[in-house]
């Protein structure tokens, strides 16, 4: 990076924008904001960037050098069925806002954010970098997942036609700090936070849905935040990378709520209703890319990255998305 740079974060005030914001202001050079740097946090209020003109608007205001984008319309699985089209649309919309502007205004550098929903719903294990586009995504979220393909090809086509150095990653499922815990239109962990929660405090049994055996990769907000960091000063390519931990550190279901009630720090009981769904039973995704490139990161053991998230839960339950 050149000794100025302007770096917009689009989303700033989502899970992942809030987790590179705490990264920036909080860790040392490797991470942390160097000499020279200025980074802007956008959230909604700055603009919304389904709008082209109130997008230009906002490349004119701060002239960015370098973009990590993560704005997104982004729901639960219920919100996606009922409106894909509209997931679709929206994001397919602030997406091409930006890049479009981040060409025009000769932007050195974008980071736009993918999601595992990309890879085809029918596939083998595990998933990397070369499967984006080999099969259809799964269907409750279509729109959602091919706005994000779009993405890949939008990068190609800039960097084949105008030479634009416009790339992308794919992270796991991420929690931390910051996140949705809506009880019904959230992700898997903050949703399962906030349900034992309400169980003990209303001494109602805490009820999980599904066997507890599907296995999953989280990654911590924090941790993403950092691999964003240094894919937008290390990153060399245009196709996209994937931001996992490594498939030994996936876990089920049933392990995540164990390190919850260990992180809540009280006792209480649960149970599985197995007459509920499970869902795909794993998404194991390759890691490998990103070791190869990146030998020394070191993740942050789940239990402490859970036990942080519940903490921060805990503090701030009066006034996180609920
Ligand atoms: P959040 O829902 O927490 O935050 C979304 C952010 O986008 C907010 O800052 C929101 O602003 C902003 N935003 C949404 N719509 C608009 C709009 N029309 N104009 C301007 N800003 C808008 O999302 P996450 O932090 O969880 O996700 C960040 C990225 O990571 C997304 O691209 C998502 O697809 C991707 N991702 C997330 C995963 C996860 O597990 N959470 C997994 C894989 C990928 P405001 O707060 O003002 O509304």
């Amino acid at each position: 990076m050149s000794s100025k740079s302007v770096i917009m974060v689009t989303g700033g005030s989502g899970l992942v924008g809030k987790a590179v914001q705490w990264v920036i202001e909080n860790t040392d050079d490797k991470c942390g904001k160097r000499e020279g740097e200025e980074w802007i946090f956008l959230t909604s209020k700055d603009g919304n960037l389904t709008d082209p003109a109130a997008t230009k608007a906002i490349f004119e205001k701060y002239r960015p050098t370098h973009i990590i984008h993560l704005a997104a319309k982004v729901g639960g699985l219920f919100g996606n069925m009922a409106a894909n089209l509209d997931y679709f649309r929206d994001n397919l919309l602030i997406n091409d806002n930006i890049l479009h502007n981040a060409k025009e205004f000769g932007v050195q550098k974008v980071v736009s954010c993918l999601s595992t929903c990309v890879f085809p719903d029918k596939t083998t294990y595990p998933i990397d970098e070369t499967m984006i586009h080999l099969g259809p995504p799964h269907d409750s979220n279509y729109g959602y997942s091919h706005s994000k393909r779009m993405v890949d090809v939008m990068n190609r086509g800039y960097h084949d036609q105008y030479g634009c150095n416009f790339t992308s990653v794919i992270p796991t499922n991420v929690f931390g700090p910051h996140d949705n815990f809506h009880l019904v239109n959230s992700h898997v962990i903050p949703g399962l936070i906030h349900k034992s929660y309400l169980a003990h405090s209303t001494k109602s049994p805490f009820i999980i849905a599904g066997t507890g055996k599907p296995l999953r990769q989280f990654i911590y907000s924090r941790d993403l935040a950092k691999l964003f960091i240094w894919t937008l000063r290390e990153y060399k390519e245009i196709t996209p990378l994937i931001l996992s931990v490594p498939e030994e550190q996936e876990v089920s279901i049933k392990q995540v709520v164990d390190s919850i009630v260990k992180a809540m720090e009280y006792d209480i009981d649960y149970r599985f209703d197995t007459n509920k769904a499970d869902g795909q039973y794993k998404k194991t995704a390759s890691n490998k890319k990103l070791m190869d490139l990146n030998p020394d990161f070191k993740f942050t053991p789940f239990d402490v990255a859970l036990d942080e998230t519940v903490k921060w839960f805990k503090e701030n339950y009066e006034t996180i998305r609920k």
